[in-house]
Parts: C-alpha cells; structure tokens; sequence
C-alpha cells in the first residue's frame, strides 16, 4: 500500500517513512503543495498525510483541489495546529482525520489503518450546460455559485433534460416520469410546466434553452 506524505521538515519526514515502512506502506513524501498537488494528480494514492504549515502555503488547499479527483484520495491532517478552530476547519474542507503532532509512532499507525478501511468518495462528477451545473452526487442544480430551487415538476422535467442535454426527450418519456403510468394528465398540463421552466431559467440567467421538437418533444442546449 503506497501513501503519500507531505511534510516539509526532512527529519520528521524521513523518520515517519521509515516507521511507515517497517510496518508495510510504502511511503512517497513531498516536501511542499506543489510536489504533492502533481503527486495526487499522477498516482492514485489510497492515502495521504498531509502537513499544514508547509513553505507554499496551507496544507487544507491541497484538499480542495484534490475534490475534482476520482477518486478523492483520503486525507489525514497530520498538524500542530491544534486548536478546536483549526481542527474543524480541517475536517469541515474535507480531512477524514486531523491528527495533532507530535503523534506517537504507534498512534499515527493506528489511524492510518483506520483510514484505509474507510470507503473512498466516488466523484460523480455533474454535468454543464451554459451557465447551468447539476451535480450528479448531490443531485443539486447550480448557477454559478447558488442553488436553484424549483418546483417538483420543473425540477423533474429540468433533470430529465439536463442528463439527457442536447438530445431530444420525448413527450412520452417526460410524462412517465412525472406521472407514472396511472394517471393520465392533461396535454396541455406539461407545456404549462415546461413554459414556467423557461421563465425560470431566464430569470435565472442561466444561459440555456428548452426547444421544442415538435411533435417529438424537448431538448435542453445552451443559448447562442
Ligand atoms: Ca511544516
């Protein structure tokens, strides 16, 4: 099992990977955010220990950039920051483990193996169309950096066209989805839901589009 550390001072660095290694993990060190930011981006390490106070910058930066990576490696904060404060920010950006040093050898062993028992998030991704983000975890629509909230019609109908963005969805599709099979709704009932969609996403300002095909159904693609 290969882990990542990151640690600027060469002593503590060196005798925590000879530790490591004596006990089964191989361990790869970077010594600042940079090394380590092509570290994660070029293996993908199961596990990384990461140190705060590094010579370019803050350890946690290193955490949120590594959330667009699938998958999203577990990190555990190895620091001497340890406030209360310091600690939950760590753990609020998306540290596993904050683990305050000095750490016993036979500690930091324990959590790591902890640690590599723990699931690993699976980034899902989202999907972009103009403006328009939806997140395909979270299932959450975005504009820019706010949430959109919609009706539950409009939100069926905007999801089914976003996963589906830029191909056409039938009628039929939309209505099974908003219906289900036993209710017939009236014709016209979709048309008013898409037509109040349209206003929202341009209230929105969210660069996009629902066209329709006639007699086929609609299609979601950006504004020109
Ligand atoms: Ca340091």
């Amino acid at each position: 099992m290969r882990i990542l550390l990151v640690e600027d001072e060469y002593d503590l660095a060196q005798s925590t990977r000879k530790f490591l290694s004596e006990n089964g993990y191989d361990v790869d060190i970077a010594e600042n955010l940079r090394i380590a930011w092509e570290s994660v981006q070029s293996i993908e390490y199961p596990l990384v220990l990461l140190d705060r106070r590094l010579p370019d910058g803050d350890g946690l930066s290193l955490i949120v950039k590594s959330q667009k990576l699938d998958p999203v490696p577990r990190f555990l904060v190895l620091s001497a920051l340890g406030d209360l404060d310091d600690k939950v920010a760590g753990l609020d950006i998306g540290a596993h483990e904050y683990v305050v040093k000095p750490c016993a050898p036979k500690e930091l062993l324990a959590r790591v193996r902890v640690m590599l028992r723990l699931p690993r998030a699976v980034n899902m991704g989202c999907v972009e169309v103009g403006a328009l983000r939806f997140d395909l975890a979270s299932r959450v629509f975005h504009v820019g950096d706010k949430t959109v909230e919609l009706r539950r019609y409009e939100y069926l109908i905007l999801e089914l066209l976003v996963t589906n963005a830029k191909k056409i969805v039938r009628r039929s599709k939309i209505l099974d989805r908003l219906y289900g099979f036993d209710e017939v709704p009236a014709s016209n009932t979709l048309d008013s839901h898409v037509s109040r969609l349209r206003t929202r996403l341009r209230d929105l300002q969210s660069g996009v589009k629902i066209q329709t095909a006639r007699g086929l159904g609609y299609l979601l693609r950006e504004e020109e």
